[in-house]
């Protein structure tokens, strides 16, 4: 039997362990990936502190896969043998309750995630279901290409929630969402101001580098009021903030998959027609929109890689806030 290597985590509240599995057989409809490349995401990190509660264990986490096809399944025919995809978050839909058959799959009442309900990009190879599957523009690099995958989807996602009137766009928590929805809200002329951790001068700096107008400390207003605000980092407090620095009628919209409490804040900071509203997961039409905008754009991921093996120190890397940008496993470093 063929073994590979895989970043395995057992159960929640514990390390990442290199393990050497068997190499998954393709069933019906799916497709063999051999990885080249896995971004890491906060996610993966809500999943490892046990707040995404239902994960599979063992599990190879990872949601931002850039790989080959290595080999089809029966029935498998949307790629070629060697051709170039992505995998995202959204592993498989049910395709028949009520949010699926109205477009909104990315709400579906029996999805499978990938890197959560089975097994990620964490790994030398991995199964997909060919229909969730990404091409990928072939300007991007397997590395750089990792991002868009989640940050750049679930970030289009958001920021597509903000709505078509928004002229001053509010980013809080500038990781690796932030990064690549700055190039494409500064594309569409937009005024764009980040918010960091009080004093991160290394993301303030990078948030302006992107193309920012402005960046400051999350506890700072805007030199402007803002149409709308998008909010990546997992902060509840951020909301009451957001609200703060909003129009009347702004839109303040909530990216993470998982969020701290938000305290409660007087009524007056939502009067006006504020509306506050989260983003869950993503349906494939945004991957297909997103993925066709970003060479135009272009949007340029900055990354920073790790080895394979080295996954739980870029997970607590970014927990730290130690890098800018995004953090993508690079299957081919040792
Ligand atoms: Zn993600
Ligand atoms: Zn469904």
């Amino acid at each position: 039997m063929q073994t590979m290597r895989a970043m395995l985590l057992d159960a929640a509240h514990t390390l990442l362990n290199l393990a050497d599995l068997p190499v998954p057989m393709p069933r019906a409809g799916q497709v063999l990936i051999k990885v080249s490349a896995c971004g890491v995401c906060h996610t993966d990190l809500h999943i490892m502190d046990g707040e995404l509660t239902e994960p599979k264990l063992p599990l190879v986490l990872g949601h931002q896969i850039v790989g080959t096809i290595f080999e089809a399944g029966p029935a498998a025919m949307r790629f070629q043998v060697g051709e170039r995809v992505g995998v995202p978050w959204l592993g498989a839909t049910d395709g028949t309750c009520r949010y699926c058959l109205r477009g909104q799959e990315n709400l579906c009442d029996h999805p499978t995630f990938t890197g959560y309900h089975i097994d990620g990009g964490f790994a030398e190879y991995t199964l997909a279901d060919e229909r969730f599957c990404f091409s990928l523009p072939a300007a991007y690099s397997d590395v750089d290409a990792a991002p868009l995958l989640c940050a750049g989807l679930i970030g289009y996602r958001t920021y597509r929630m903000a709505g078509e009137n928004v002229e001053t766009l509010g980013i809080y928590g500038f990781g690796a969402a932030a990064h690549i929805i700055t190039q494409v809200a500064k594309h569409a002329g937009k005024r764009v101001y980040a918010f960091t951790r009080p004093g991160d001068s290394d993301a303030q700096a990078f948030a302006l580098r992107q193309g920012a107008d402005w960046a400051g400390d999350s506890t700072q207003l805007p030199p402007e009021k803002l149409d709308a605000a998008l909010i990546f980092a997992p902060v509840g407090p951020l909301v009451v903030s957001a609200l703060q620095a909003t129009h009347k009628g702004g839109v303040v919209v909530c990216g993470g998959i998982h969020m701290s409490a938000i305290p409660s804040f007087p009524y007056s900071l939502l009067w006006e027609e504020r509306v506050i509203r989260s983003v869950a997961n993503l349906t494939r039409q945004d991957g297909e929109e997103f993925l066709t905008l970003a060479p135009q754009v272009p949007v340029k991921t900055d990354v920073k890689v790790f080895p394979l093996e080295q996954a739980g120190q870029a997970l607590e890397q970014l927990r730290q806030g130690q890098f800018t940008g995004a953090a993508v496993l690079d299957l081919n470093l040792k």
